[in-house]
């Protein structure tokens, strides 16, 4: 038995296929195969034919140790998991009854009668391991053969993704040995991906073991540290030290770890200093406060239907200025007469699409007492960028705003 086994993921579903579904099971398997350390180096997909799902499962198992299907276990005639499995290995399918017990207990359970081709889901390939499946009434399994392992999960991701987590991961840890993979998040804000890979170095980001990696999200990235060890205790030590290492050179730019989002920290610093934000939003109603629940004195947001309703507002005459500058000016005057500890102003054209040939189409500016920070968009609130960018660029500005001057 191989220590490192490589997997394949045969996704089966002519739905698939018909475009009418996202594969979204494969995605999440190949996530947690990644995450205990095992390669994958194809992936299928195939739709509900016996002879086709049978051919797609073999070859995988020419290729691979593990091969994790999913789909096509359910009781109707274009269910053909069971029975293709079978086939490839050369091994007759068997009633269970305690199976059938189980799923005619589900049904009673649910006050609806069982039809007869429900008593299909009792039968599995000989001498196949039952994975139990309390969240569904589909029987998952494992075949363990000498051409390899092949495991079976239900398509619905609900029940594949509890099996695969509660059964597989497990299953797959104990039979191949496999050590302990942890990782951890450290999420930085307005800093470009260059300019943290720059400070990070080439030296950190050419280890292996613990592995750091970045990843990009619309202003936000994340640094990904992953340790791999024999035990849970040997790897997050591994990621301890890591993280300390990081943080000598990047520790300014991180806003949090794993879960953190920008918008409670942000939260939390207002909270913790007592401050008091005001928010202006043309054209983008709540792409600010939105991050936010709860309207209280501490956040006040003001919403207009276009940048023009705002120049009317303060009597701004906009041609010849830029967008960028008339919001500074804006969110200046309205600090000083809100009496607030910073002000927020974003502008955003509704009429201005993705494409728009303009210089700017939206504008976000912030001032607090000490500093004044914009920023322009060459596209206004038609498109879907707009609330992503000026979402992501004012809270993490406001963040480095408010870290500098009161943290
Ligand atoms: P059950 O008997 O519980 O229906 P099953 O194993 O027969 O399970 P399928 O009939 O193949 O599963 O799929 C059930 C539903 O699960 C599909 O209609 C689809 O909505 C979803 N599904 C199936 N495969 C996938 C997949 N690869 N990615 C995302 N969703 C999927």
């Amino acid at each position: 038995m191989p220590d490192n086994p490589n997997a394949e993921i045969v996704a089966i579903g002519t739905e698939l296929l018909l475009g009418e579904i996202t594969d979204t099971n494969s995605v999440y398997l190949a996530r947690k195969l990644r995450d205990i350390g095992v390669n994958i180096f194809f992936m299928t997909t195939v739709g509900d034919n016996l002879g086709r799902i049978g051919e797609a499962i073999s070859r995988a198992l020419d290729r691979a140790e593990v091969v994790i299907a999913t789909g096509g276990l359910g009781p109707t005639v274009d269910d053909m998991t069971r029975q293709a499995v079978a086939d490839v290995f050369g091994r007759p399918l068997e009633f269970h009854q305690y199976l059938y017990d189980n799923i005619a207990e589900r049904f009673q359970g649910f006050g609806v009668p069982m039809t007869a081709n429900n008593r299909q889901q009792a039968f599995l390939p000989e001498c196949a391991k039952l994975i139990e499946n309390p969240v569904g009434t589909a029987p998952a399994f494992i075949v363990e053969a000498e051409r390899g392992v092949v495991i079976c999960l239900p398509g619905v991701p609900r029940e594949m993704k509890y099996l695969m987590t509660e059964s597989v991961v497990p299953y797959l840890l104990q039979r191949y040995e496999l050590g302990v993979i942890l990782a951890r998040t450290l999420r930085t804000a307005g800093i470009g991906e260059s300019s943290l890979d720059d400070k990070i170095g080439g030296d950190i980001l050419s280890e292996t073991n613990p592995s750091v990696g970045l990843a990009a999200h619309h202003g936000c990235v994340d640094v990904r540290i992953t340790a791999k060890a024999d035990n849970r205790g040997a790897a997050l030590a591994m990621l301890d030290e890591m993280q300390l290492r990081l943080r000598e050179r990047i520790g300014d730019e991180v806003f949090g770890v794993d879960d953190a989002t920008l918008e409670d920290v942000v939260w939390d610093l207002l909270e913790r200093n007592n401050l008091r934000v005001h928010v202006t939003e043309a054209g983008l109603p709540g792409v600010i406060s939105g991050a936010w629940s709860a309207e209280t004195d501490r956040l006040r947001t003001s919403v207009y239907e276009s940048p023009k309703a705002v120049f009317d507002q303060y009597d701004i005459e906009a041609s010849g200025k830029s967008l960028t500058g008339i919001a500074a000016d804006i969110a200046a005057s309205i600090r000083q007469r809100e009496d607030v500890d910073a002000s927020i102003v974003v502008l955003s054209y509704p009429d201005l699409a993705e494409n728009a040939d303009v210089e700017q189409g939206s504008a976000v500016a912030i001032s607090t007492a000490a500093q004044s920070r914009f920023r322009g968009y060459g596209f206004g609130n038609r498109s879907n960028l707009a609330r992503e960018w000026i979402s992501r660029w004012g809270l993490a500005s406001l963040w480095r705003m408010l870290k500098e001057e009161h943290a």
